[in-house]
């Protein structure tokens, strides 16, 4: 992480949980709040994922331990929640980023592709906040925070399962922070708008001879849809998700609870007209 706005050592001494935090959003969120002093726990399915990434946080200078989880299976989400707190003692930020998509038209969507995305988008952030509940609340308070996206806010084909699931967050999100705030707890999510990270690439990379992807059509797709569709112009990074993500675990959000942040150059609310 080259630069930030936050000041050093502004997360010394915390443990921050990111699931889904060795790729994409979920790495760059764990590369700041890494940076920021946190001692940073990646989560996910696939250990050669997470000791790549950990091995790469380290480098940067950051404290960071990995956990194998399926976020579907709520007893093991409770086995990383006590793993973690019996490794650090606490758990001050949970982010809920591990997230399954892929496009289906609805009338045939399977019942396991369904269940699939629902499992790990919305059931997993409700398990992972759950379980991390106790702990928060016996250390007096804590923030989860919650990837959401836009798409659900005027509707996305082929992507029943993933905007029905994003929503689910949304509703979850401000239902909990009403039910935990007398517990010192904020929950909050963060909606961001297209980030190009590895499975954004594969959907706009073209069918080509011999399966070997054009990469100057991919980048010259990329350019087209930000010139078009974005209005601040550009794609967006990970790196202005986890500033949001950032501020909202830090002091300066201390009066923020139930909010959902939109962080996409303007793109939902331009959606639907075209830039020329
Ligand atoms: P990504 O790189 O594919 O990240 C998804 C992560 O979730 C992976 O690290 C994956 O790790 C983990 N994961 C998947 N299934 C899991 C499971 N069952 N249990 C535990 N971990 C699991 O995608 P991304 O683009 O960075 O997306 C991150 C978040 O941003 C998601 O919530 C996504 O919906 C949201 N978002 C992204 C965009 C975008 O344009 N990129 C836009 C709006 C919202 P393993 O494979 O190791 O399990």
């Amino acid at each position: 992480m080259n630069q930030t706005v936050f000041r050093a050592g502004l997360l010394d001494g915390q443990v921050a949980l990111i699931t889904g935090g060795a790729t994409g959003i979920g790495f760059g969120i764990a590369e700041l709040l890494g940076s920021l002093g946190a001692h940073v726990f990646i989560a996910s399915r696939k250990q050669e994922h997470l000791d790549a990434a950990a091995a790469s946080l380290e480098k940067q200078g950051a404290r960071a331990s990995v956990v194998t989880v399926d976020v579907r299976d709520a007893d093991r989400v409770k086995t990383m929640i006590e793993q973690v707190q019996r490794d650090r003692g606490r758990i001050d930020i949970l982010v809920n980023n591990a997230a399954g998509n892929f496009y289906a038209p609805s009338e045939s969507m399977s019942a396991n592709a369904w269940k699939s995305v629902i499992e790990i988008d919305l059931n997993g952030t409700f398990f992972c906040s759950q379980a991390v509940f106790p702990v928060m609340k016996a250390q007096g308070g804590g923030r989860i925070i919650s990837i959401s996206m836009t798409l659900h806010y005027r509707g996305w084909p082929l992507m029943a399962h993933a905007t029905a699931a994003k929503a689910g967050i949304d509703a979850l999100t401000r239902t909990l922070a009403l039910e935990w705030a007398r517990h010192g707890i904020r929950v909050n999510a963060v909606a961001p708008g297209p980030i190009p990270t590895e499975g954004v690439r594969k959907a706009f990379t073209p069918p080509s001879a011999g399966g070997v992807p054009d990469v100057f059509a991919v980048e010259r797709a990329l350019e087209d849809y930000a010139r078009k569709s974005i209005p601040l112009g550009r794609w967006g990074t990970p790196a202005d998700i986890a500033g949001m993500v950032a501020f909202l675990a830090s002091p300066a959000a201390d009066w923020v609870t139930g909010s959902i942040f939109v962080v996409d150059g303007g793109e939902w609310l331009a959606r639907g007209q075209s830039r020329g």
